[in-house]
């Protein structure tokens, strides 16, 4: 049984990784499942899922929080999967606003579930949230996601406004062929209302299901050239397609401003690793999350804990050490501060995805994007 009595100190600590990069940043994944089946993300027919008895209970959560906590994580970022369709969030989202040194907790969200939980979460001490959002047409939102609904999309994304999860982020996939057109409508949002748009340069990391014996769509196959989204079928987009469909940030700024006017460089408090910008007289800001092109990690300052509760000290390298399990055989609160301390001090510097690095361990889902 879970001792609620922790015997770990309260006392405010730090934890440096060999870099001198202070880590204060846990995002979680609740959730390997999602009700949506981004072309990026996953195939048609979904990733194999843990059988519910391998993910982390709540207990769970809460407890490796408070040790991680006691050895100064200061935020937590809510993800998955889909963290929506974890049930009883806002029951999670109060656990961790109760645990001493937890300052913020934010979620990463596909919006779809938001009419029915932005309140309750708010409510629970939920501080922010990030909405993906790649389109803002409604048959391209089919054709991207394959499941869900723009409209519904939309009306959650406003009810999070109306209730007060500010500021609202809304991170956009940037893909040259698939939604290359809409940069300006984007930005154009940022002039009405208050909104932070960030377009995130893709990724090509996916989950090699060959290793897993996965399904038969996921057999490797050739490159079939720039995404034709009617040509994805049931798979999601190869390695190849995804590099081919990356758009340099200054490309996106030029076509925004061209449109629209010059793009001013304008920090907010909550940039995290984005670089934001401003449009003149605009409510919201713009922002560019190059994960690839730009050296971000020198600034990387998270760990990541997988659903099925494995601790991983970066997105894009396969190394991870699972917690659940010496939890589950009886490990102390001290036992597992070991641990943590021990992933933080093989966290690597840096990842070599612009040298041709594959990620292929788990997809972004699994992991917790
Ligand atoms: N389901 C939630 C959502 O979509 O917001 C949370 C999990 S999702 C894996 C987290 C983020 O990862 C989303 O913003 C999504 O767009 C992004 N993502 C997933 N696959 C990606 C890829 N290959 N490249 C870039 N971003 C990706
Ligand atoms: Fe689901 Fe988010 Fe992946 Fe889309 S990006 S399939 S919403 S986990």
């Amino acid at each position: 049984m879970y001792n609620t009595k922790s015997r770990v100190p309260s006392v405010p600590n730090v934890m440096k990784d060999p870099f001198g990069r202070t880590i204060d940043y846990l995002r979680i994944s609740v959730t390997d499942r999602c009700n949506f089946r981004c072309v990026y993300c996953m195939p048609e027919q979904g990733f194999p899922v843990a059988p519910k008895p391998e993910l982390l209970t709540f207990e769970e959560l809460e407890r490796l929080v408070r040790i991680a906590a006691s050895l100064g994580m200061r935020k937590i970022r809510l993800t998955g999967g889909e963290p929506l369709v974890r049930k009883d969030l806002p029951e999670l989202v109060a656990r961790f606003s109760a645990i001493p040194g937890i300052d913020e907790i934010s979620l990463t969200t596909n919006a779809y579930l938001l009419d029915l939980y932005a309140k309750p979460l708010k409510e629970a001490g939920l501080t922010r949230i990030n909405v993906s959002l790649d389109t803002l047409q409604s048959d391209r939102f089919k054709a991207i996601a394959r499941r869900g609904d723009f409209e519904r999309t939309m009306r959650g994304i406003q009810l999070a406004q109306e209730v007060g999860l500010h500021p609202l982020k809304v991170n956009c996939v940037a893909m040259r062929g698939v939604n290359d057109d809409e940069f300006v409508e984007f930005a154009r949002w940022t002039l009405e209302e208050d909104v932070h748009v960030r377009f995130i340069e893709i990724m090509p990391i996916r989950w090699n299901m060959d290793e897993v014996g996965g399904f038969d769509a996921m057999q490797p196959h050739g490159d079939r050239g720039l995404l034709q989204l009617n040509k994805v079928e049931g798979d999601m987009l190869t390695d190849l397609q995804m590099r081919k469909m990356m758009i340099n940030a200054s490309e996106i700024i030029d076509r925004i401003e061209m449109a629209l006017g010059p793009l001013e460089p304008h920090e907010i408090p909550t940039n995290g690793p984005a670089r934001t910008y401003k449009l003149a007289g605009a409510k919201g800001t713009v922002g560019f999350i190059s994960q690839i092109s730009h050296d971000l990690c020198v600034r990387c300052n998270r760990l990541r804990l997988t659903a099925d509760g494995f601790l991983r000290p970066c997105l894009m390298s396969d190394g991870e050490l699972s917690l659940r399990d010496p939890m589950r055989a009886g490990a102390s609160d001290e036992d597992l501060r070991d641990l943590i301390l021990h992933v933080v001090a093989h966290k690597p510097e840096r990842h070599y995805l612009a040298e041709g690095q594959k990620v292929t361990g788990r997809g972004m889902s699994q992991i917790g994007g």
